[in-house]
C-alpha cells in the first residue's frame, strides 16, 4: 500500500502496482525470486511461522519457508491484480482452474459444499461443477433464480459476465443482492478490471483465468482470485496443502502483461466492436453476440459450416484460447464447450453454429479480410455460391442502419 491519498488511475496502477518498493531496492524491473526453499537457523521461529501458517494462512514479514507456502515475484502480480480490481489482496495459482478448485474446496473445507450457478459457464468450469469431483453439489439457475436456490448450505454463486463462449451479461449488482450472506464469484476473464470490477457491484470473489488478458500473450498459464484477506487466507490454506501453486517466471510475465492490460484491451476492443459491426451487416451471418460492456471477444452464428471458417482463416489463428495479442477463433461445440453435455449447451444458448473470435491488436482491416475470405470459403465450399469480392461490396456493409429483422445483435 502507498500513501497516497487520491487514488491513481487504472492506467498508471497497471503499470506501478506490485513494484512500489522497487526504486528504494535500486531496481527497475522486479527480481524473479527461483528459490524453492529459505534458509533459516532458527527453527523453532520457524515451527511458530508454520502454525501461524496453517491456522491463518498467513506469513509474518520474513520469507516463505518453502515455494508451496508464497513467492515474492508471484505476490507482486497479487498485489498489482488487487489494486487493479479493488480488492484487499489476491491470491494466484497455476491455472484458472486451479483457481475456481481452491475456491471450492474453501468452501467444502467450510461445510457448505452447495453451489448455484448461471450458464453458460468455461465449459471446464461447468464440467467441474456438473461432476461434483470434489464433493460439491451444482444447481444450475438462471439470474433470476438465484434467490429461490439458495440453501443453508450453499457456499457459493457463481456467474461469468460476459460469459464464455456467448458473451451473456447479467446484471452484477442485481445478482449480488440475490445472494444475500452467500459469497458471489464473478469470473471477471472477459471483461478484466480494465472494463468492469464486479467488488463495485457487490461480488466478494472475482476470478480470473490469468492465462488471458491478464498475461496477455498466449504464453503463460495462471489463475487467480482477488477477494477479502479473510477468504484470501482460506485460499491460501487450500493452495498450500494441494499445491496449485503459480510459478515464480508465470508471476513474472502476469505482473509485465498487467501494466500493458488497459491499453492492450482498449485497442482490441474497438477493433472486436468494429468486427461486430461488419459480422452483424453480412447475410452468411445469422446472429451477432457481441455485449453492452464492449470487449475483445465477438461470438458469432454463421449460415454454413462453422468448421469450414475455421478451416479458412490464415492470419487469425485457428486456436482455443483467448485475450492474446494476435487473434484467435474457435468454435466452442468442438473445444472449449465440448465436456459439457450437447443439450446443457444448447440449452445454455451455445449453437452448433457459435464461433468465438478473441481480436487481437492486428489492424481491422487485415482481421476483417481474413474472416471475409474464410467466410466466403464457407459459402462457396457449401454452397456454391459465388461473393462478390471485398472492394465491391465495402459500401454496402459500412452503411449504418438497422441490420434485417432475420439478423440482430444479441445483447
Ligand atoms: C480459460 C478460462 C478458464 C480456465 O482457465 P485456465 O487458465 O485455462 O485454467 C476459466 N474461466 C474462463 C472464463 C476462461 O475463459
Amino acid at each position: 500500500m502507498d500513501d497516497h491519498s487520491r487514488p491513481r488511475a487504472l492506467a498508471t496502477e497497471a503499470v506501478h502496482a506490485g513494484r512500489d518498493d522497487l526504486a528504494g531496492l535500486g531496481l527497475h524491473a522486479p527480481p524473479i525470486d527461483l528459490s524453492t526453499t529459505y534458509p533459516s537457523a532458527d527453527s523453532r521461529a520457524e515451527a511458530a511461522r508454520v502454525d501461524a501458517f496453517a491456522a491463518h494462512g498467513v506469513l509474518d514479514d520474513g520469507p516463505p519457508v518453502y515455494a508451496r507456502l508464497g513467492n515474492p515475484t508471484v505476490a507482486r502480480f497479487e498485489t498489482a491484480l488487487a489494486r487493479l480490481e479493488g480488492t484487499d489482496t489476491a491470491v494466484a495459482f497455476a491455472s484458472g482452474m486451479a483457481a475456481l478448485t481452491a475456491v471450492l474446496l474453501a468452501r467444502l473445507g467450510a461445510g457448505l459444499r452447495h453451489v448455484v450457478a448461471v450458464r453458460p459457464l468455461y465449459g471446464c468450469s461447468d464440467h467441474l461443477l456438473t461432476a461434483g469431483a470434489l464433493g460439491s453439489e451444482v444447481t444450475w439457475v438462471d439470474a433470476a433464480g438465484i434467490a429461490d436456490a439458495i440453501r443453508p448450505d450453499t457456499g457459493l454463486v457463481m456467474v461469468e459476465s460476459p460469459a464464455n463462449p456467448t458473451l451473456a451479461e447479467v446484471d452484477l449488482r442485481a445478482v449480488a443482492h440475490a445472494c444475500g450472506s452467500v459469497p458471489l464469484l464473478v469470473d471477471n476473464t472477459f471483461a478484466t478490471p480494465v472494463l468492469q470490477r464486479p467488488l463495485d457491484s457487490g461480488a466478494r470473489l472475482v476470478l480470473h483465468s490469468a492465462t488471458k488478458y491478464l498475461g496477455g500473450h498466449g504464453d503463460v498459464l495462471g489463475g487467480v482470485v482477488a477477494c477479502d484477506e479473510l477468504f484470501a487466507r482460506e485460499l491460501r490454506k487450500v493452495r498450500f496443502a494441494t499445491g496449485g501453486v503459480l510459478h515464480p517466471l508465470a508471476g513474472y510475465l502476469l505482473l509485465r502483461g498487467l501494466s500493458t492490460l488497459p491499453v492492450r484491451v482498449r485497442a482490441a476492443s474497438a477493433t472486436a466492436a468494429e468486427l461486430a459491426r461488419r459480422l452483424t451487416a453480412d447475410p452468411r451471418v445469422t446472429r451477432v453476440h457481441y455485449p453492452r460492456i464492449g470487449g475483445a471477444m465477438v461470438a458469432f452464428e454463421v449460415a454454413g459450416d462453422p468448421h469450414a471458417v475455421i478451416a479458412g482463416v490464415e492470419l487469425i489463428t485457428p486456436a482455443v484460447s483467448l485475450g492474446s495479442v494476435d487473434s484467435l477463433i474457435q468454435h466452442p461445440a468442438s473445444i472449449s464447450h465440448r465436456v459439457v453435455a450437447a443439450d446443457d449447451r444448447r440449452a445454455a444458448g451455445v449453437s452448433d453454429r457459435l464461433l468465438r473470435l478473441s481480436a487481437g491488436l492486428e489492424d481491422v482491416e487485415d482481421l476483417w479480410a481474413d474472416l471475409d475470405r474464410a467466410l466466403g470459403a464457407e459459402g462457396r465450399g457449401r454452397h456454391d455460391v459465388r461473393r462478390p469480392a471485398l472492394s465491391a461490396v465495402r459500401p454496402a456493409r459500412t452503411a449504418d442502419g438497422p441490420p434485417p429483422a432475420s439478423r440482430r445483435v444479441a445483447r
